[in-house]
């Protein structure tokens, strides 16, 4: 039994995955009525839940803390703080058991719960709030064909919900928006695999300050910036042959996107594949599931040997479980 633990952002997550099953998958996100996350407060909420949080996953699982074989935990990368919460939690548990600690980067755990849906070799489309990536595995790593060069997706909806009022996180508020909403025009900016939205973000908040309605705003957003993922996502197929799409990150649960992703494989005959909402945000289910397939490789780390890495990219891991 490995225990998977969540901390990167807003989300202190436990699950709990046996022999590839995911037995339980508790979570309690930070949330704000106005602002955003301040990384400080975020911490502090993390270590504020995480006792209840782990007592409820193994309840749920009828679960005995003797079983567990290893503590799988998020160590990189996110927020510093958040990161340090975590890992305070999960070294406590891990001494206290006397088990090791798996060091699972949070966005390969979003790839590696991607593939648990049954795809092969797909390109995943990661979208998320602060990373946003095109990848594909080749030659040992989760290599990076495309990615935002400014701010995530996530950041994009968070950013003109925090400016309208709307509170965090934005993407469902804007999702519900856009259902009413008619197309306005949009910076759209694509070079090659990558995207970049910042421009959109400037003109979103100068066409909000002139009087324009909050439901075509979003409409737009939606329709701009997700057209332009769908757009570097098909170059990537294209490019390396790959047949298989499937699409990760807390964005991913807006059916709108989801919508474009299928329409754009059905047209080039590919597959399209979203795992369940509760494995799409962040959480414990997919650290414990990533956690399990590289402690099968014989990755693991005495508890004191683990430190956070807010930085570390997709592709500076070396991914020797495949
Ligand atoms: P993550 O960083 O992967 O945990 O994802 C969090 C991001 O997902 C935040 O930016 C949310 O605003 C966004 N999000 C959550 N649900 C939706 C949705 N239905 N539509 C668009 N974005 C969403
Ligand atoms: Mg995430």
């Amino acid at each position: 039994m490995i225990v998977g633990v969540e901390c990167t952002a807003h989300t202190f997550g436990v699950g709990i995955v046996k022999n590839a099953k995911i037995l339980v998958n508790v979570r309690d996100m930070y949330r704000t009525e106005t602002g955003g996350i301040i990384p400080i407060e975020c911490a502090k909420h993390h270590t504020d839940v995480a006792n209840r949080v782990f007592e409820s996953a193994l309840a749920q699982a009828k679960q005995d803390k003797g079983d567990i074989k290893a503590i799988a935990l998020s160590n990189a990368p996110g927020l510093a703080p958040c990161l340090l919460a975590g890992l305070r939690f999960a070294k406590g548990i891990a001494k206290e058991l006397d088990i090791p600690i798996i060091p699972v980067n949070h966005c390969v755990a979003h790839l590696e719960i991607g593939r648990s849906a049954g795809a092969k070799d797909q390109v995943l489309l990661y979208t998320s709030g602060a990373n946003t990536q095109i990848i594909a595995f080749a030659s040992g790593k989760y290599r990076i064909f495309g990615e935002t060069l400014d701010i995530g997706i996530g950041n994009l909806l968070d950013k003109f919900a925090r400016h309208t009022g709307m509170g965090f996180p934005g993407g469902p508020r804007i999702e519900e928006y856009a259902k009413k909403g008619k197309y306005v025009e949009l910076p759209y900016a694509i070079k090659g695999m990558d995207v970049s939205f910042s421009g959109i973000q400037t003109r979103l908040q100068q066409l909000y300050a002139k009087g324009e309605s909050i439901e075509d705003l979003c409409f737009a957003l939606q329709e701009t910036a997700f057209a332009m993922l769908i757009e570097a996502a098909e170059r990537a197929m294209a490019h390396t042959g790959k047949k298989e799409l499937v699409l990760g990150g807390g964005v991913a649960c807006n059916a709108r996107l989801q919508e474009m992703c299928r329409m754009m494989c059905e047209d080039r005959k590919a597959s399209f594949s979203c795992p369940d909402k509760s494995l799409l945000v962040d959480n414990g289910a997919m650290i414990a599931y990533t956690g399990e397939i590289m402690f099968k490789a014989g990755i693991k780390k005495k508890a004191e040997d683990v430190d956070i890495l807010p930085r570390e990219r997709t592709d500076d891991v070396k991914v020797t479980w495949r």
